[in-house]
């Protein structure tokens, strides 16, 4: 065995988020834990399986008929493909078979072109295009194709990765989904997994389920929650279609802190209480919470916290007091703003301790209109330091629980309600907080129950994100 044979025969890992994937793909479909490691044979035994899988639809007459998987997802993945020639009605099974395997062959070695592999700088074995390299990769690496060539020079086993990608990903609703991550290790079996329901799906009659809202999004919550160590790295998530129809690519990262925190909702006892509380507050009109909770993950960490405020807020009228579910929540959201929203652990504990002269002085009052104030004053027009102004008297003058400051606002305090970048998210977590010392206090208003849908109306208007 030449040197230059059993490189074109030897996986190397590069800064390709999808030639990883489908180096995984690769190492899962022999069975061998890192691509790195697979042996030329093991390697060969991969291709061999995938070109076998593509020989296995010459008998199909079209893509819907059983066993058409891979002929179905060839149109989204490999268009324009000897698998899939304009001609494919027409031809006998043998001369498809013949199409595909030339298709999939290593290119003898007189006819390389003598350039480095884009992805590797290894040896190149032939230029691709569009039809071996699907979107996500082909745009990572824009700038490569040489003056006056076609496509994009690479060597046997980058691009045999590039056709394992789709093992390694979700192929449903005409786009193939792959998670991928810089942390080898999440990456591995997370890759794995995806290889086995590829397999499984391509055995199974072919089925037109529809895909439930954010549905990728919370695949990837799921898998994160699932997993058993620590992750050293962000989770993406890219979805995407080559098909001549639709050319689509979208990338989404969770990042790691949010990683983190997640899958400590599953594993610390304090967390995993409150987090079918967390999830109930962030659905939707026609959105499960965990989907919804899975999307704002990777795309708006912060609405996590607004949305969860507001739907306590939300409720007060319909429980005629504070949702319990204040307290159990308590451990998630402090965490969630210290580890996801990078909050100082000090300021959070400033804001509680503030929280608790709030709920001292509306605690008072067993009403529920001096705790509406409050709230209103945090809503999109509401004057919330007009109302620490006037009520900073109010507790100069009442008697006050022992051991709590003659100042409600300190100087430190009020720099983080309105001198802050995230002066939003601060007063939205003393919102919360104010809530949660009050169940903690065991108030519960006597008031009308116009009273209290007013409170209903300041859940609806406060502010939904940090921009505003
Ligand atoms: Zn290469």
């Amino acid at each position: 065995m030449t040197d230059a044979f059993e490189q074109q025969h030897q996986v190397l890992l590069t800064a390709s988020p999808l030639q990883r994937v489908g180096g995984f793909a690769l190492a899962a479909l022999a069975k061998v834990g890192h691509p790195e490691q697979l042996t030329v044979e093991q390697f060969t035994t991969a291709t061999t399986t995938m070109t076998r899988h593509l020989l296995a639809t010459s008998d199909v007459a079209k893509a819907a008929d059983a066993g058409g998987f891979w002929l179905s997802a060839s149109y989204m993945l490999w268009p324009n493909s000897k698998i899939i020639p304009t001609a494919r009605g027409k031809q006998s099974p043998a001369e498809r078979r013949e199409l595909i395997a030339q298709w999939r062959d290593m290119p003898d070695s007189a006819e390389w072109p003598g350039v480095p592999c884009a992805y590797c700088d290894r040896p190149a074995c032939k230029w691709f295009g569009k039809v071996d390299i699907p979107l996500g990769a082909s745009s990572e690496h824009r700038n490569t194709t040489a003056p006056g060539h076609e496509g994009t020079p690479l060597c046997f086993p980058c691009v045999a990765c590039l056709w394992a990608f789709p093992y390694g990903a979700e192929l449903s609703g005409g786009r193939a989904a792959a998670v991928h991550s810089w942390d080898d290790v999440f990456l591995a079996p997370v890759t794995r997994m995806a290889v086995q329901r590829t397999l499984a799906a391509a055995q199974a009659p072919a089925s037109k389920t529809k895909l439930g809202p954010y549905a990728r999004e919370l695949a990837v919550l799921n898998a994160v929650r699932a997993y058993g160590q620590r992750v050293h790295s962000g989770v993406e998530l890219i979805v995407l279609s080559n098909s001549n129809k639709e050319q689509f690519l979208r990338t989404q990262e969770m990042s790691q802190p949010i990683v983190e925190w997640l899958r400590s909702t599953a594993t610390k006892t304090n967390r995993r209480t409150g987090y079918q509380a967390l999830v109930a507050a962030q659905a939707a009109k026609a959105v499960p919470g965990e989907a919804f909770l899975a999307k704002r993950a990777f795309g708006d960490p912060a609405a996590i916290l607004f949305r969860t405020t507001a739907h306590l807020l939300d409720r007060v009228s319909a429980k005629g007091g504070i949702p319990v579910e204040a307290t159990g929540l308590a451990p998630l959201l402090y965490s969630y703003c210290i580890e996801v929203l990078n909050m100082d652990e000090k300021d959070v504990t400033r804001i509680r301790d503030l929280a608790r002269r709030l709920a001292a002085l509306l605690g008072q009052d067993s009403r529920p209109g001096p705790f509406g104030g409050f709230m209103r004053a945090n809503t999109k027009g509401g004057d919330l330091y007009g109302w620490f102004r006037s009520q900073s008297v109010q507790w100069l003058l009442k008697t006050r629980p022992a051991g709590m400051p003659q100042t409600l606002l300190p100087v430190e305090d009020y720099r983080l309600l309105f001198d802050d970048d995230r002066a939003w998210s601060h007063r939205r977590l003393l919102v919360f907080a104010v809530m949660e010392a009050l169940v903690e206090a065991g108030w519960e208003p006597k008031g009308s129950a116009e009273e209290l849908e007013d409170i209903a109306d300041v859940a609806a208007n406060l502010p939904e994100d940090d921009k505003d």
